[in-house]
């Protein structure tokens, strides 16, 4: 983190890159919308004003303290801000009123923040599909609840996100298979699932919404 604002980011690759993911998108889901966040963690606010100028609005950031770093070099209505990191309830309240969807809600405890810091805000259940021990996210047969009291709280739980398997892409589509269908059952629209690697496997099981760091800004510093 102790990059933030330093790294140095060549908007015209940027430029590149979407264009380039957007293709992607297109080849496997001809037609159909999917909602592209631009994930800066580790980088500077001139990769956030990159994606912004390259048509991209949705940007993601995983660490509270990066979020705060960036959030004065920009205005409100230029850009959507994503929390899709691993959230500590104690840090809730310093972007609270910055974010515009909460992705990565695995708890009770940080669903209460939220509903007390951004009453009625907009969240996603973020299911651990995979197993992984080291892995955010509430396990599969928790969704159910975890939604159900996240409303009670007055949330809009528009959806599910998840972290594919790591390794191959392929290795990814069961655990995506399962959160498209959770989220089916639930009735929730957005499946937040898809990076840089797996994407295509994501769309093809139904992301609403990918999150892509490194395929648009490269390696982070
Ligand atoms: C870092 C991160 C991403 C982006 O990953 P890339 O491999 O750089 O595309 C997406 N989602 C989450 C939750 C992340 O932490």
């Amino acid at each position: 983190m102790s990059g933030v604002g330093r790294s140095v980011v060549d908007a015209g690759a940027v430029a590149a890159n979407v264009h380039a993911v957007r293709e992607r998108l297109a080849r496997v889901a001809p037609g159909r919308v999917v909602r592209l966040v631009a994930v800066t963690k580790g980088f500077g606010a001139d990769a956030v004003r990159a994606a912004i100028d390259a048509g991209v609005l949705d940007i993601g950031e995983s660490y509270v303290q990066e979020l705060e770093q960036k959030l004065p070099a920009f205005a409100t209505d230029e850009l959507r801000w994503h929390m899709i990191g691993r959230l500590q309830r104690n840090k809730v309240r310093r972007v609270a009123t910055s974010v515009h969807l909460w992705q990565s809600v695995d708890r009770m405890e940080v669903a209460s923040e939220i509903a007390r810091r951004a009453p009625g805000g907009s969240v996603l259940i973020q299911v651990n599909v995979s197993g992984e021990p080291n892995k955010a996210g509430c396990a599969p047969d928790e969704a159910t609840a975890l939604v159900a009291q996240a409303q009670g709280l007055g949330l809009d739980v528009r959806g599910l996100m998840t972290v594919g398997l790591a390794g191959a892409p392929e290795l990814a589509r069961p655990g995506f298979r399962l959160l498209s269908r959770l989220a089916d059952d639930l009735g929730l629209a957005e499946r937040s699932m898809g990076m840089s690697d797996d994407l295509e496997v994501a769309v093809e099981e139904g992301s609403t919404m990918v999150r892509v760091g490194r395929g648009l800004f490269g390696a982070r510093p």
